[in-house]
């Protein structure tokens, strides 16, 4: 029956066609039984609402309305014969037809929603990219669909029938368990979890359970819908850690950022956590006070920047501004304000982010900056000023080192002065005696008659002095109406005055004054003065020492050069200097006493010093003559000291020779009136004797006292004659000639005139060569020397022996010599012996007598000749005695004979 509605209600066939079916069938089932009695017949009735009710099964409503009308008309007109009562049956046939039209109706859609249902549920199945898993109440898999297959790689036969936990790695499957249970209760239920694929692989999913209801209400089942989350897990996870790193990266970000809604700074969507710290006030309270940022915006630049912010219409176009802002510490800040819209894709400006940079720092460089900058400028005019200043020290320090002449040099210095800096300039100088000096004065411009101010003073003024006394520089500035100050005679508008400052003192000044030009010295004018005064002094510093140095090497030098010693004590009595003299005669070495004491150097000093004067001034004092045992003996030095305040400067000489001289001459005073009284004596006795008259004295008696007289005469005469000659060779005013002469006759002779007066006792002998050049010399001098040496002989030997006259000659001499066998002389006299005075035996304890002369008067002699003289001999060993002469020029040799014949026979006489 059901299916037979089915396919009733299921047919589709337009209503019309029905009806006109109907109406045909209603016909039939009504005409047939036309005629019959029966005022109501069962039968034609039932069929006719039968009809009516299967067009409307078919046909719908109408058709079931138009197929029961048309049956009761039927059954109206034949069977009825339009009974009137038969009209309400009208409404039997009516209601059958169009009721069934109606529930025919009403199944036909219902169903075709169904099938609609069904399909698209398929249909959404398999085009789900979502696995759709359905399940039974009892958790087993009912349902599987293509995505299902992908996602987990099973085919819909292998899971149907397996049970849902299937699905799950098995430490996940309570989860879905827990999942459907709760879809179950709830009617849906979602989770993220993890299901494994076939093979075991795991895989994120998103997973949402539905619960299944029948028509009663009751479970039917479960639909799982699933997909995989892999992917968006992953990119979540990098858009999570891109977010965090992107935050912490504003975060730390050296500004602060910021966004806010378009055209409404006030609404700001959001701001950066440094705002606190740049500003003082927390996200929080930027986010409920719109008004905080204009409040805080520093009065000066509110206007501005709000001006600014208009034309940008608040953020809608790109915004830059600086502004300063004060802090909640009441600090303020400079930032940097940069804001610009943020687009959509379409284009559309969203809301408008931005920026906010401290930018205080940069500021504060750019105006430390531009402080920099605007001092350069006017370091830069400056430097006009400072070149020149420089300029003029160059100059003027090149003046300074251009010479040791330092009073031209700070002439000079002075003139350069006035040329750049200055109406007048005036160097002091402080003397070695502490006199202030001026020693320069110049002016600027060539000066015509008396400048209207003065002049300065020849002398330094009392404030220069006073400058130079301290040491310390004076600036009278004057200026800004200020009373000129007068310098002395000066009338000054300005002026200054440094010291020459070297080595810790003060030499001088240097004075600038300031007076027509209108100048005013300030302090950079004082600084460029002691710049130049201290190149100034060091220049008269150095001139000074250089000069002092020279003092001193020359003062060295002379007393490396004087002829006299000379040595300084100090005060403690330690020797500080002993000059080349004073080594020469004491033979100490400068090395040996110079840093010891005196008394220690030399012996017996301590006494000696008492003796000898020491002035303190500077005049020569009296030398004092003393002995001083030095390593060559002992010396007899003249000796004078000078008192200084370091200690006593000794100056002395050398007089032993003198000395010894003196007292050579003091024993030949006495020898020689010893020697002239004994001869006038023995003259004087016989004398008076010869002119007794009571004394008769026979002829041999008188011949004996005048041969006495005669004697004694010539002896007298002899000294005299050895007196004058020493006298005439001391003086140098004995000339000697020079003629050929033949020696052995001026031998014979001289032996024969000394023979007559040869003691007893003594002979006398010539031993001679042959052949004897003749001699190149004076004939008489020769003689006189022989003579002497003879008389010498016979003198010293007293106990009488032999005396040996020899001659000889060797190349180019002629030597005579007289040997004697008589007192002989000691080695260390022999050079002695010819000295003028010396006598070996002054005190005459042989008793024989001289004037020390002789040897003398023949050393001179022979030397003078152009011979030499000598003695070889040994106490008590005799004595020889030798001289040469030369012998005489080959051509004299040849007149030789000549001049010895031609020679007048005179007498021998002394
Ligand atoms: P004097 O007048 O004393 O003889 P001399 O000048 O002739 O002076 O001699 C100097 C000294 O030399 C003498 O005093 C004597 O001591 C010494 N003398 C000179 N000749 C001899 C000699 N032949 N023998 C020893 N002594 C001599």
């Amino acid at each position: 029956m059901s299916r037979f509605i089915r396919w009733i209600t299921r047919a589709r066939v337009p209503w019309w066609l029905v009806a006109v079916l109907a109406g045909g069938l209603q016909a039939a089932a009504i005409l047939p039984f036309w005629g019959s009695e029966d005022a109501f017949p069962g039968l034609p009735v039932g069929l006719s609402v039968l009809v009516g009710v299967l067009a409307g099964a078919v046909g719908g409503p109408f058709a079931g309305l138009v197929a029961a009308g048309v049956g009761w008309l039927l059954f109206f007109v034949f069977l009825a014969d339009a009974d009137l009562q038969a009209i309400p049956a009208l409404a039997a046939w009516a209601a059958a037809g169009g009721l069934a039209g109606l529930v025919a109706d009403r199944l036909r859609r219902a169903r075709s929603e169904r099938a609609l249902l069904r399909g698209e549920l398929a249909a959404v199945r398999s085009a789900s990219t979502e696995a759709i898993v359905t399940l039974a109440p009892n958790g087993m898999i009912t349902g599987w669909n293509g995505a299902a297959e992908a996602l987990y790689g099973y085919r819909r036969d292998d899971v149907v029938g397996a049970p849902a936990a299937m699905l799950a790695p098995e430490e996940r499957q309570e989860e879905l368990l827990a999942l459907l249970g709760r879809a179950e209760e709830d009617g849906s239920a979602t989770a993220e979890t993890v299901h494994s694929r076939k093979g075991g692989d795991e895989l994120a999913v998103a997973a949402s359970a539905h619960a299944i209801r029948d028509g009663n209400g009751s479970i039917a089942g479960v639909s799982l819908a699933v997909s995989d989350i892999g992917e968006s897990v992953e990119a979540r996870e990098r858009l999570r850690e891109a977010e965090s790193r992107h935050r912490a990266l504003v975060e730390r970000l050296p500004l602060v950022t910021y966004s806010h809604a378009l055209g409404n700074r006030g609404s700001l969507l959001h701001v950066g956590p440094q705002i606190e710290g740049l500003l003082g006030y927390s996200r929080e309270e930027w986010a409920e006070e719109p008004d905080l940022f204009e409040r805080l915006l520093h009065p000066d630049d509110r206007d501005r920047v709000l001006a600014e912010l208009d034309a940008a219409a608040e953020g809608v176009r790109p915004f830059r501004t600086e502004y300063r802002m004060l802090t909640r510490a009441g600090d303020l800040v400079w930032l940097r304000d940069e804001a610009a819209p943020v687009r959509d894709a379409g284009g559309h400006a969203s809301y408008v982010q931005g920026s906010l940079l401290d930018v205080s720092e940069r500021k504060r460089a750019r105006d430390e900056h531009e402080r920099l900058l605007a001092a350069a400028k006017t370091a830069r005019a400056d430097s006009g000023v400072k070149q020149r200043n420089l300029d003029f020290l160059a100059e003027a320090s090149d003046v300074l080192s251009s010479s040791l002449d330092y009073e031209t040099t700070l002439r000079r210095m002075a003139d350069l002065a006035v040329r750049d800096f200055a109406d007048w300039c005036m160097v002091d100088v402080l003397e070695e005696d502490g006199t202030l000096r001026r020693l320069a004065v110049a002016h600027a411009e060539p000066l015509r008659g008396d400048p209207n101010g003065g002049r300065p003073a020849s002398r330094p003024e009392p404030p220069v002095a006073e400058v130079v006394r301290s040491g310390r520089a004076r600036l009278t500035s004057g200026g800004d109406g200020a009373e000129p100050s007068a310098l002395g005679e000066l009338e000054a508008e300005s002026w200054l005055c440094v010291p020459l400052l070297a080595r810790g003192r003060a030499l001088g000044a240097v004075t600038l004054v300031a007076s027509e030009s209108g100048r005013f010295y300030g302090a950079d004018e004082l600084a460029l003065a002691q710049d130049l005064a201290r190149r100034a002094a060091l220049a008269v510093d150095n001139a000074r020492l250089y000069r002092e140095v020279e003092e001193r090497a020359d003062a060295a030098r002379v007393l490396t050069y004087v002829g006299d010693g000379v040595f300084l004590l100090d005060r403690g009595g330690v020797i500080r200097l002993w000059n080349p003299a004073a080594e020469v005669i004491t033979g100490f070495p400068a090395s040996a006493v110079v840093g010891h004491a005196a008394a220690e150097t030399m012996p017996g000093w301590q006494g000696l010093a008492e003796r000898i004067p020491v002035v303190s001034s500077r005049e020569p004092g009296r030398a004092e003559t003393v002995p001083l045992e030095t390593g060559k003996g002992e010396r007899w030095i003249s000796i004078s000291g000078v008192e200084f305040f370091g200690g006593t400067v000794y100056a002395f000489r050398d007089v032993t020779e003198e000395r010894r001289l003196d007292e050579l001459k003091a024993e030949f005073v006495a020898t020689a009136s010893h020697e002239l009284r004994t001869p006038l004596a023995a003259v004087y006795g016989a004398a008076q004797t010869l002119r007794r008259h009571d004394f008769v004295l026979d002829e041999a008696g008188r011949d004996r006292f005048l041969s006495l007289i005669v004697d004694e005469s010539e002896r007298l005469s002899r000294i005299v004659n050895e007196i004058l000659l020493a006298n005439q060779l001391d003086a140098d005013r004995l000339d000697v000639s020079r003629e050929p002469f033949d020696a052995t006759d001026l031998v014979e002779r001289v032996v024969d005139s000394v023979r007559t007066h040869t003691p007893p006792g003594v002979s006398v002998d010539v031993v001679s060569s042959p052949v004897v050049p003749l001699v190149g010399a004076d004939r008489d001098r020769a003689r006189q020397v022989l003579v002497n040496l003879l008389e010498n002989a016979i003198k010293y030997s007293p106990d009488g022996g032999r005396i040996e006259l020899g001659l000889d000659s060797r190349e180019g001499v002629v030597s005579f010599s007289v040997r004697d066998e008589g007192l002989g002389i000691p080695a260390d006299h022999h050079e002695r012996i010819f000295e003028k005075f010396y006598r070996l035996d002054p005190d005459m304890t042989r008793g024989v007598g001289g004037t020390g002369l002789g040897l003398y008067i023949c050393s001179e002699l022979v030397s003078r000749m152009g011979g030499r003289i000598w003695v070889e001999s040994a106490a008590g060993k005799g004595s020889s005695f030798y001289f040469e002469l030369p012998t005489a020029e080959p051509d004299l040799v040849r007149t030789a004979g000549a001049v010895a014949d031609d020679e007048p026979q005179a007498p021998d006489s002394d």
